[in-house]
């Protein structure tokens, strides 16, 4: 029975989803998280603890593990380990990605570097530090503008600003962000800011699997809500794309050129791009599959999940397709509604019942913080929809969003509902 590592952060979405894959494919998982597992004393062959913040000691103690216990993959479900999972195939001889290329599409600023640097288009950027002055590196910034941290996910901490005012409050909002403990650990990176232009135009996702170099599409969705800032709040995701077929293939292969410009080879690829008159730019590809629960609305061949897709090729086992089923299908991250503490979330039942409705699934729970963006970094919940188009999806999810009620107290600080 083949061995499987996977990586599993504790604030992951994707447990479930990647233990399903591997159960049906029968392969042994052996599971790697940061703390401790209740179950590691009792059965010390099927967990690790990890420091997932030091790949070096973290593959020290696998190579370890494996002298008892072989593993014939490592597989890392989201952007917090992907640059682990690397350094850990290496440590063990397993084809991998380049260290060097996971690290560089894990860090904004690396990654513009090296698309720049093979003609891919981006957008225009710079990088500026807390120590330069907000108030004098405004003055030379072109406006609109997109500021971001370097290693943040979720678009956590991407504000735009359309002035020098803007620009200053969105800088010294960033630095708050950035100071907290978590942020910390990214170290001198957790000190600087890319400042970009901001690239008007549709947005589209683009999910894909490197195999040995080449970039195969899985799916491409379509953002129908417009992504103009000042906060950049995923919503709806719909595949397959309206867009026309020629755009389609123009954004696959500035895709592929990303993936190639970083040196990404193999495993899944998770891009975002944006289109206008000038044609596809990248804003950003990540060594990693879609985030959230939103694999959950792709299905490939005769039912395979997306996860199962990753440990197939993970573990060098066949993949009978990677064709996705011919339904449109379709996602909405459910936006939050407004900052505050969550009491509930009505009005399920009748979202449920919406034709094309396959899923809402609420992953808050009561009594949770709901933190908007730039800030905050996870939503309430997810709705999946699948139906004959594309356009019959989107007005289902929308459908079963106006349905559900969420009943919000104010914030812990003040007092009374809002
Ligand atoms: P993250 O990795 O946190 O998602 P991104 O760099 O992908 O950060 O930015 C998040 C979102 O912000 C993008 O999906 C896009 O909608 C918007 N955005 C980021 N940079 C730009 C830009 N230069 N121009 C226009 N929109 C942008």
């Amino acid at each position: 029975m083949p061995r499987l590592l996977l990586l599993l952060p504790t604030t992951t979405y994707r447990t479930a989803a990647f233990l399903g894959a591997a159960r049906k494919l029968g392969v042994e998982v052996v599971v790697a998280s940061e703390r401790a597992h209740v179950f590691q004393q009792a059965q010390p062959g099927r967990f690790l603890s990890l420091d997932f913040l030091h790949p070096d000691q973290a593959a020290r103690q696998v190579v370890e593990f494996v002298a008892t216990r072989p593993i014939d993959a490592v597989v890392g479900v989201d952007d917090a380990t992907t640059v682990l999972a690397a350094v850990l195939s290496n440590a063990l001889g397993l084809p991998h990605n380049p260290v060097r290329s996971t690290a560089a599409a894990r860090d904004k600023y690396r990654m513009r570097t090296l698309l720049r640097g093979d003609d891919v288009p981006v957008p225009p950027y710079a990088l500026r530090s807390f120590d330069d002055d907000p108030v004098v590196e405004a003055r030379r910034t072109v406006f609109p503008c997109v500021v971001k941290p370097l290693m943040f996910s979720a678009s956590r901490g991407v504000i735009r600003a359309d002035d020098e005012a803007q620009f200053v409050g969105a800088v010294r909002r960033l630095e708050r962000i950035l100071r907290t403990p978590e942020a910390a650990a990214d170290g001198e990176a957790a000190r600087q800011v890319l400042v970009e232009g901001f690239i008007p135009g549709r947005e589209v996702a683009l999910e894909g699997l490197l195999v040995k170099g080449d970039l195969h599409v899985l799916a491409l969705f379509d953002k129908p809500d417009p992504l103009d800032g000042p906060f950049f709040e995923e919503t709806i995701y719909v595949t397959p794309s309206r867009l026309p077929v020629a755009v389609q293939a123009e954004i696959a292969s500035c895709t592929a050129r990303a993936a190639q410009a970083l040196g990404l080879r193999d495993g899944p690829v998770h891009a975002e791009l944006r289109v206008n008159s000038h044609g596809p730019w990248v804003i950003e590809l990540a060594a990693r599959s879609i985030g959230g629960l939103c694999s959950r609305t792709l299905r490939f061949g005769t039912g395979l999940s997306l996860e199962e897709l990753i440990l197939r090729q993970a573990l060098g086992m066949e993949i009978p397709s990677l064709e996705r089923e011919r339904r449109a299908a379709g996602v909405m991250m459910i936006p939050i509604p407004r900052a505050g503490v969550l009491k509930d979330i009505r009005g399920q039942t009748e979202a449920r019942a919406v034709p094309g409705i396959d899923e809402v699934a609420i992953t808050a729970h009561p009594g949770q913080d709901l933190v908007p963006l730039p800030e905050g970094a996870s939503y309430p919940g997810f709705i999946f929809a699948r139906a004959e188009s594309p356009e019959r999806v989107e007005a289902a999810l929308r459908e079963a969003h106006r349905r559900l009620e969420f009943v919000v107290m104010a914030p812990r600080e003040s007092k009374g509902a809002v």
